[in-house]
């Protein structure tokens, strides 16, 4: 069977489905839920080896980033689901006497989820089973750049659920752009912001809904008066998790010129305490292919010839990993600073006053997460007041996206929708406002021929309504 005719097949059996999987229940659900769960953790030593195999990620990476997520958002689906499939009473409005109104979640029907490369586990697998723990069918096209990920992926999703539950159909744009053509009933993606661009006109022929989970430049800010030592460690950390291929990894840092040379120092020290060596040090992934190595070093190169300073690393190692790197005297026409850099370089910025900082912030695209660096409350609710973006952390790096109770997204060119926790079985939900009529009550004197009557008892409804005011 080809490409077109094997999509086709999946969407007709999943439509012929949707029906019987939105009317499951929590318990059916869940078992499922736990039964992935056991599956993956039978099968992790396959995942590790599967993301070593795809760019060199580290074990302990795999673990703490891929796997252990899914494992949180399954314990807390297990914890929630039932009582937030539960139909909620909604009350009010002289009007409504004798009706019961309710909110009732219920699937959307047939999902289509594409997921991007850099963590190919986790950022396929966690919106699949949000949609799925919603009661929706889904196909899933993760990313063609890691197959030996996709691979476990299907073997673990074969294992677990019916193929009229849940596919895995495999392939590059030619895949993508095939699966757009078909009456999803939403479509939940994952990757870069262009790509979003593409993804939501495409959403726009059959009107499906769409969550775009995109990328983007996230700021840091550190205010003087913070401990530089803890703030270089915590954003060395976050930026070379995953060699900076991470959407969440700081971009680039702010702060003011008094603090730059010391700053840089202590950023130096941490990378040589994490990752004493880099070219065969097996704690630090590699840049997943030769396209994004090349780009890489492209904007680095641009930088440099451009003014900029290089100030730590800048060594390109031929088995693709690259040497953390930290350039200063950036101005904002070089390419590093106008996309998301998506690797272990890190622009240092200096700027008079935090009031720059939040002018340069806002003068650019909204980020999926601005990170202040503050012990001062006045000054963190000054820049969080003052900016807009999908997250907001202090102090911090990365953790944020962990937790299954705060929503995860972006804010304008970072993403539309929210996922991670409720607000994930939320996007995955069609929220269906219920009326139901259990006795007659005064509306009928609303229908027409519009007697004075009438007239006169809306205007005095009107005036006390306007007596609210
Ligand atoms: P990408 O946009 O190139 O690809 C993502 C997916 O879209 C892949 O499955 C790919 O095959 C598909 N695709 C690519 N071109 C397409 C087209 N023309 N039409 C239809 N489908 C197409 O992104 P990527 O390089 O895989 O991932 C990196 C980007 O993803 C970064 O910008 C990063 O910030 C973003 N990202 C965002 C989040 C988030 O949760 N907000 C998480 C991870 C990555």
């Amino acid at each position: 069977m080809n490409l077109e005719d094997q999509i086709s097949s999946v969407f007709d059996l999943q439509k012929k489905h949707k029906l019987i999987q939105k009317n499951t229940d929590a318990t059916y659900r869940i078992q499922k839920l736990k039964l992935f769960k056991k599956n993956m953790i039978d099968h992790r030593i396959e995942i590790e080896q599967a993301l070593q195999s795809d760019f060199k990620k580290a074990d302990l990476e795999t673990d703490l980033t891929e796997i252990l997520p899914v494992i949180s958002m399954i314990n807390h689906y297990q914890k929630k689901l039932k009582s937030w499939m539960k139909p909620k009473k909604v009350r009010g409005g002289i009007a409504f006497i004798g009706t019961k109104k309710y909110i009732s979640y219920e699937a959307k029907g047939n999902c289509l989820v594409i997921s991007p490369w850099n963590y190919p586990f986790q950022l396929a697998v966690y919106p699949v089973l949000t949609a799925f723990a919603a009661g929706n069918t889904i196909i899933l096209k993760p990313s063609e750049f890691t197959p030996a990920t996709n691979r476990i992926i299907k073997k673990l999703f074969e294992l677990t659920f019916e193929p009229r539950e849940v596919t895995v159909i495999e392939g590059a744009v030619e895949a993508s752009s095939l699966l757009l053509e078909k009456p999803f009933d939403h479509i939940f993606f994952t990757g870069s912001t262009p790509v979003g661009k593409i993804i939501m006109e495409k959403a726009s022929k059959h009107l499906a809904s769409v969550a775009l989970e995109l990328g983007g430049k996230s700021p840091v800010i550190i205010d003087p008066n913070y401990d530089l030592a803890k703030a270089a460690k915590n954003i060395v950390w976050g930026k070379l998790v995953n060699s900076g291929q991470t959407c969440v990894a700081p971009d680039y840092v702010m702060l003011e010129e008094r603090q730059k040379e010391k700053f840089i120092k202590l950023c130096k020290d941490s990378i040589k305490e994490f990752y004493p060596t880099i070219e065969n040090n097996s704690d630090y992934a590699a840049i997943i292919n030769q396209k994004n190595f090349d780009r890489l070093k492209g904007l680095t190169q641009e930088a440099i010839s451009s003014g900029a300073k290089l100030e730590v690393g800048g060594n390109f190692f031929e088995n693709g990993k690259i040497e953390p790197t930290i350039l200063t005297d950036l101005s904002d026409d070089m390419q590093i600073m106008q996309e998301e850099i998506f690797g272990p370089i890190l622009p240092v910025l200096t700027k008079k006053s935090y009031k720059e900082m939040k002018k340069y912030i806002n003068q650019n695209d909204n980020p999926l997460v601005t990170y202040v660096y503050s012990f001062d409350e006045g000054f963190i609710q000054n820049i969080r007041s003052g900016t807009h973006s999908g997250g907001f952390s202090i102090n911090e790096s990365l953790l944020h996206v962990a937790s299954p109770t705060l929503p995860f997204g972006g804010a304008g060119k970072s993403g539309i929708g929210r996922y991670h926790g409720h607000y994930g079985f939320e996007e995955m939900s069609n929220i269906r406002a219920v009326l139901h009529r259990k006795f007659e009550a005064g509306t009928k004197f609303l229908y027409p021929p519009y007697k004075e009557g009438t007239k006169s008892i809306i205007k005095k409804i009107i005036d006390k309504f306007n007596s609210f005011l």
